[in-house]
């Protein structure tokens, strides 16, 4: 579903992503874990064309978003990236706009959709994540957990193929942590292809089908939960993992 190959980035004299490459199946989820700084932002953010890359390649759904250093058209990147929904750690909901006005605004704007279909759609994810009463409150009225569950619903809303996680639960108080997770492992389970770059080590344990372990802009080990948790073959991963569980 998405391949990856020798993805290189620098911002300025620091290259920042040296030559990552991963796939990533149907239905798979990848959690990618590394120290501050490693890149997992940078590379989850070049998967959606939040950053341009300066080498390699990107395939999603068959389809190239970059090869071998040369952009796609605007309009087949447009084309790509719709198919994918992002959640960011500080949620980014549009402050101005009620729950349902920032679930609706994207697929208002594509207009795929009647108002009517997405006001359907729009009731429907509130209460997949569990906020159906909230669907008229403002954000600055929900807690850190209903916002982030409020932006998982929005992501949904254009029916995304793949949905990428940049540390969903790292803003949060720890006892709205697993409100959110669990919004994610249902997601999981519901087959959805999901790329989450977290700190919480029990969900990628539990939740993961694959653990990427980047560190210093290279992808160091890469491997099941039990391979990269109970029996890590590099070093630095190694040395990760002490200092994190
Ligand atoms: P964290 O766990 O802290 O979120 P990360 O693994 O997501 O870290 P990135 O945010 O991808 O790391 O950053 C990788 C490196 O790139 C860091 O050294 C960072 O300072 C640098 N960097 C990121 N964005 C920019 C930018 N827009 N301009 C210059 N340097 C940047
Ligand atoms: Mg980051």
């Amino acid at each position: 579903m998405i391949q990856v190959a020798n993805l290189k980035k620098s911002f300025g004299s620091l290259d920042v992503l040296k030559n990552v490459s991963f796939e990533v199946d149907k239905s798979e989820v990848i959690a990618v874990i590394g120290p501050s700084g490693s890149g997992k932002s940078t590379m989850l953010r070049s998967l959606v064309n939040l950053e341009q890359i300066n080498g390699g390649s990107i395939r999603i759904q068959d389809q190239y978003l970059v090869k071998d250093g040369g952009y796609a058209s605007q309009q087949q990147i447009k084309a790509i990236t719709s198919g994918m929904g992002m959640v960011f750690q500080h949620f980014n909901l549009f402050p101005h706009l009620t729950v349902q006005g920032n679930l609706e605004l994207a697929p208002r704007t594509v207009q795929k959709l009647t108002a009517g279909e997405v006001r359907r759609r729009s009731q429907e994810l509130l209460g997949k994540v569990g906020l159906a009463d909230k669907s008229d409150a403002y954000p600055a009225r929900l807690s850190g957990g209903q916002k982030q569950r409020v932006a998982i619903a929005r992501a949904l809303m254009l029916n995304p193929a793949i949905l990428l996680f940049d540390e969903p639960t790292s803003a949060l108080d720890p006892e709205l942590v697993g409100e959110v997770l669990r919004v994610m492992k249902q997601l999981a389970e519901e087959q959805m292809t999901m790329i989450v770059v977290t700190h919480e080590m029990g969900f990628a344990r539990e939740v993961a089908d694959r653990v990427l372990f980047m560190d210093n802009g290279e992808v160091v080990e890469a491997g099941t939960p039990e391979q990269i948790f109970d029996n890590p073959q590099q070093e630095r991963t190694r040395t990760f993992l002490n200092r994190v569980v």
